[in-house]
C-alpha cells in the first residue's frame, strides 16, 4: 500500500456569485428584466459522448447541425460530467453542484428538495418563462428537477411501457410550446433527448454502421429543427444556446457496452458548446478542464444575473474572452448506481491525470470482495438475485482494480493503471477523494425517495436501478 505523503487539503466550498459587484442583487418585483436581454436555450442530449460528433474528431458525418453550430459557439474540448447517471448528473447541470453536494446520488431512489437554487428556479425569478421538454421518466418532475419551470413536459406516467419519448415528439412539444410565447416573453427552454441512450431506434433513413451514431444523427437532424425555428421567431442570434450531455455511453471499450457503472471517459467525457448572444467568440475551443456545474455559474454571469449562490463550478466567461486562463481544477465524478456499496466508485481528473477509486474499497481489498457483498444483498431479495449473473459479468469486465490511475495525455484509452508507478500523484489525488468526505453531507439538497412498485419496473426496464429503496 501506498503511504499516503501530507498533503494539504483545501475544502473548496463553493464560490459566491455576484459579489464583487456593486450592485446589489435585488429581487423581480423590483427589478423587471431588461427587454434586451437574451432567451437561454440548454439542449441536453442524454449518452452522448464527446468523440462520436464531428466537430470533436469524428469523421462519420453524424452531426452536421452541430457542427455547423460550432461556428458561433465556444467549443469546451475536456468537459466533464459528474456522474455516469441521468439524474444525478443533470442535477449538477440545473445546481452547479458535485452531486456528493446537491445530493442526488442515483437514479429513481433520490430526489432533489425545494432548498436547492436551481437555474430554472432563477431565471423564473428574472422573469424568464421557463419550459422543459423531457424525453425520459427517470427525470419524472417527481425526482425534483421540475421546480422553477412553469411547463415541464414529457411522457410521464407510472403505467405503461412507453417511458422515454423520440426525439422528433419532443421537439414537437417544444415548437407547440414556442407557438404560445409572445415575441416580448423571454425565455428559458431546456429540451432534453434520450435518443441514443438504449434501446437504439432511430428512423431508418439514419443509415448507419453503429446504431448509436444512427441515434445521434437523428438527435442532430432535430436540434435543426429547432434551431430553424428559433431563427425564423428571430430569437437565435440573440441567444444563449448550449448543446451538453449528462453522460456518455462505453460502446464496448473496457469489454462494457452501458454507462451506469463506467467512470472511464467513454461516458464522462461529453460535450460542451455555448454560444454566446450574437455568437461572440464563435469557433473559440477550449482546453482546459470544464464542469457540468460550471454552466449555472457560467450562465448567470452571461446574463448579469447578480444571484448569491453557492456552487462548486466557476464562470467560464473569463476564459471565453480571453480575460483570463482557466486556472487548474479538478473535476470530480461517482457512481452510486448501486444500493450494494462494494459497487460505488468515485474518479477525479486533474490535469492530465485521473484517478477511479471504488468507493468503499480499501487497495488491498479485490473484486471478490464487491461481489460477496453482491451476493450477501440479495439473498432475500429475489428480483436483485435475478440480476447477479449479469452484474457480476459486468463488475469483472472493470478489471480487478479498485484503485486506478491514468494518465490522459499519453494513455486517453485509459489502459495502463499507473497507480502503484506514480505514487505521489496517486496519494495527491486519492488524498482529495478523501477530503471530500467533510463535506458530503453538508448543504445536501437531496434526500431518499421512495419509489412505488410500477416506477421501479419502469425504471428497471431502462436498465437503471439494480434494487429499490428498502
Ligand atoms: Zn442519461
Amino acid at each position: 500500500m501506498v503511504s499516503m505523503r501530507a498533503v494539504t487539503l483545501i475544502a473548496v466550498l463553493g464560490i459566491l456569485l455576484g459579489c464583487s459587484s456593486d450592485e446589489p442583487a435585488r429581487p423581480v418585483a423590483q427589478s423587471p428584466p431588461k427587454s434586451r436581454s437574451p432567451d437561454v436555450v440548454l439542449i441536453s442530449i442524454d449518452t452522448l459522448r464527446a468523440d462520436r460528433l464531428g466537430v470533436y474528431g469524428y469523421g462519420k458525418n453524424t452531426s452536421p447541425v452541430i457542427d455547423g453550430f460550432a461556428q458561433e459557439a465556444v467549443l469546451f474540448e475536456r468537459h466533464q460530467a459528474q456522474s455516469p447517471l441521468t439524474l444525478p448528473s443533470h442535477t449538477s447541470i440545473f445546481t452547479g453542484r458535485d452531486p456528493d453536494r446537491h445530493g442526488v446520488r442515483s437514479n429513481g431512489t433520490y430526489r432533489l428538495t425545494g432548498a436547492a437554487d436551481t437555474m430554472a428556479e432563477v431565471l423564473a425569478s428574472q422573469g424568464f418563462t421557463t419550459g422543459a421538454f423531457i424525453s425520459a421518466n427517470v427525470l419524472n418532475p417527481m425526482f425534483g428537477l421540475d421546480q422553477g419551470f412553469a411547463t415541464y413536459a414529457g411522457d410521464f406516467t407510472e403505467r405503461g411501457s412507453n417511458v422515454s419519448t423520440p426525439a422528433a415528439a419532443t421537439t414537437d412539444r417544444a415548437l407547440a410550446w414556442l407557438d404560445g410565447r409572445r415575441s416580448d416573453e423571454r425565455l428559458f427552454l431546456f429540451v432534453h433527448y434520450y435518443d441514443p441512450h438504449k434501446p437504439y431506434r432511430a428512423p431508418p433513413r439514419f443509415a448507419f454502421a453503429h446504431p448509436y451514431d444512427a441515434e445521434v444523427a437523428y438527435v442532430d437532424e432535430q436540434i435543426g429543427r429547432l434551431f430553424e425555428r428559433l431563427r425564423r421567431d428571430d430569437r437565435f442570434n440573440d441567444a444563449l444556446v448550449v448543446i451538453t450531455s449528462d453522460h456518455g455511453q462505453s460502446l464496448g471499450e473496457h469489454g462494457v457496452n452501458g454507462h451506469t457503472l463506467v467512470m472511464y471517459q467513454q461516458t464522462l467525457h461529453v460535450p460542451l458548446l455555448l454560444r454566446l448572444p450574437g455568437g461572440a467568440h464563435g469557433g473559440l475551443r477550449i482546453s482546459g478542464i470544464t464542469r457540468s456545474t460550471d454552466l449555472l455559474p457560467t450562465i448567470l454571469h452571461a446574463l448579469g444575473v447578480k444571484q448569491a449562490l453557492h456552487v462548486d463550478g466557476v464562470d467560464l466567461g473569463p476564459a471565453m474572452s480571453g480575460a483570463a486562463a482557466l486556472g487548474e481544477r479538478d473535476a470530480y465524478a461517482e457512481t452510486l448506481f448501486s444500493e450494494v456499496r462494494a459497487l460505488h466508485q468515485r474518479s477525479l481528473v486533474r490535469g492530465r491525470w485521473k484517478l477511479i477509486s471504488w468507493y468503499e474499497l480499501g487497495p488491498e481489498q479485490r473484486l471478490e470482495a464487491a461481489l460477496e457483498q453482491l451476493g450477501a444483498a440479495s439473498a432475500d431479495r429475489p428480483e436483485l438475485q435475478a440480476r447477479i449473473p449479469e452484474l457480476i459479468k459486468r463488475a469483472r469486465s472493470f478489471g480487478a482494480d479498485p484503485r486506478q490511475l491514468y494518465d490522459l495525455a499519453s494513455d486517453p484509452g485509459e489502459k495502463r493503471n499507473l497507480y502503484t508507478d506514480e505514487p505521489v500523484v496517486a496519494a495527491e489525488l486519492e488524498a482529495a477523494l478523501i477530503g471530500r468526505k467533510s463535506v458530503a453531507r453538508e448543504a445536501s439538497t437531496g434526500e431518499r425517495h421512495t419509489l412505488s412498485k410500477e416506477m421501479i419496473n419502469q425504471l428497471g426496464a431502462l436498465g437503471y436501478l439494480i434494487t429499490p429503496n428498502r
